[in-house]
């Protein structure tokens, strides 16, 4: 009797020490069982969203598919939210606000992976020119983690307290679908949240795992065009010209010395020239030469240093050439297709790691490194709410090709790569765990 008194204390004092929501065994064979007996319709959803990938800013059907999936559980769900976004409630009881969001938006990429269900669809874009598309960035497979977790919290109701807000986004590839969504009142129109989670899926972990990383995982990325102009004349008279290929090519190497000679050593900076075009023929010097720029940053600091070292490069170099004040280049950064670094709210993430680790096992829960990419989920923890919020890497590299590639070191197919192959089960079955046992973790009965 006594014994088992002090057992039975001993066991709730090491629940307690363990995260809420993976305290209970019974619950952790309930979700196990679950994802069992959804998995053959979750992999009917994922094949079908594969096959029908649509555009940013195009995904109608793709939105009424997971509109469908949430009202189905029981969610309030709002559609044509900031385009084709679509905003799921579904409360449960007093406490937190926890938002979760996919994507949508599929690539205008031509799949080659040869897979029974790969897709061949073509569309046509928003310029109306037809192209091939396919969820080359994995989105299908976030939305149906998403779709199966929230069945999986649907039917647990009884096993956490508060607000789910579930979401839909579009055009996260055009960096676009977040802020047309807070736009149009995400945060004011519907439960504000206390935080918000989402996942990526990464080509460099083996499926079964995640990854988790607190602070900046992603880079703030401006997008800049420049036009360096001069005075075009004949090849033979450069003496009667203002030559812009020369100044172009001298703006060129001068950017260079920004990151290396400019920028605090630590602090994570890249400026890429992607494109240069000027000039038709051998002998004549063009008016202009356009270039076409990726800036990345971390910090807001960084990201101003760099935008406006830019721009005094580009007039200096102009200056030196003897460029007249009237053609001085002009340097054009659009803040619409501005997307802010992606940053890891420290204490969240730590508890989402806490949650992961308990239901995935310690070995299954990785940390990743930071990387210069960019991800618009950023922008749900950049209003005035200052939402904490977290994004986690779900790995979906088939195990034995992940092995493999280790053992000779050859590359795996990147995202948006043409060849890009999740392996559906356990990356489907790790992502609904995952994502569940950290919206119980973030909702638990306190
Ligand atoms: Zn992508
Ligand atoms: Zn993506």
């Amino acid at each position: 009797m006594k014994s088992s008194t002090l057992r039975s204390g001993l066991a709730a004092f090491l629940l307690s020490a363990l995260p809420a929501g993976a305290a209970d065994a019974a619950l952790r064979e309930t979700v196990a069982s679950r994802v069992s007996a959804e998995y053959a319709s979750l992999e009917a959803l994922y094949k079908d969203l594969h096959a029908n990938p649509e555009l940013s800013l195009m995904e109608e059907r793709t939105a009424g598919v997971v509109a469908a999936e949430l009202r189905r559980q029981g969610f309030e769900v709002t559609e044509r939210v900031g385009g084709f976004g679509l905003v799921g409630v579904l409360k449960n009881g007093n406490g937190p606000t926890l938002l979760i969001r996919t994507d949508l938006d599929g690539l205008p990429v031509e799949e080659e992976t040869g897979l029974p269900y790969a897709s061949r669809k073509r569309v046509k874009d928003l310029a109306g020119r037809e192209v091939a598309t396919m969820h080359a960035c994995g989105h299908d497979l976030h939305m149906t983690v998403f779709a199966g977790t929230a069945r999986l919290l649907a039917s647990l109701r009884e096993r956490w307290s508060g607000t789910l807000v579930m979401i839909g986004q579009p055009a996260e590839e055009r960096g676009l679908g977040a802020r047309a969504m807070l736009a149009d009142g995400l945060y004011a129109k519907f439960p504000k949240p206390d935080f918000a989670i989402a996942l990526h899926d990464i080509a460099t972990l083996p499926a079964g795992t995640v990854g988790t990383l607190e602070g900046f995982m992603m880079a703030n990325v401006d997008t800049l065009d420049i036009t360096v102009r001069g005075i075009g004349g004949h090849g033979a008279y450069p003496h009667t010209t203002k030559d812009p290929i020369v100044l172009a090519a001298r703006i060129v190497v001068a950017l260079q010395t920004i990151v290396s000679r400019e920028t605090r050593p630590i602090e994570p900076a890249v400026v890429t020239v992607g494109s240069i075009q000027g000039g038709t023929k051998h002998n004549i010097i063009p008016d202009e030469v356009k270039l076409q720029l990726t800036v990345r940053s971390y910090s807001d600091q960084v990201r101003r240093q760099t935008l406006e070292a830019i721009r005094r490069i580009c007039r200096g170099e102009a200056i030196a050439a003897g460029i007249p004040d009237d053609r001085m280049p002009v340097v054009t950064s659009s803040e619409n297709e501005y997307t802010p670094a992606t940053y890891n709210d420290p204490a969240l993430t730590r508890r989402v790691r806490g949650a992961l680790t308990a239901w995935l096992g310690d070995d299954n829960v990785k940390t990743i490194d930071p990387e210069m990419g960019g991800e618009d989920f950023s922008r749900y923890g950049r209003t005035a709410e200052r939402v904490p919020i977290c994004m986690f890497r779900l790995g979906v590299v088939a195990p034995d090709v992940f092995a493999e590639s280790q053992r000779t070191g050859a590359p795996l197919p990147s995202l948006h790569s043409n060849k890009f192959a999740p392996l559906p089960e356990p990356s489907i079955k790790t992502g609904v765990t995952g994502m569940t046992g950290v919206a119980l973790e973030l909702l638990a009965k306190r």
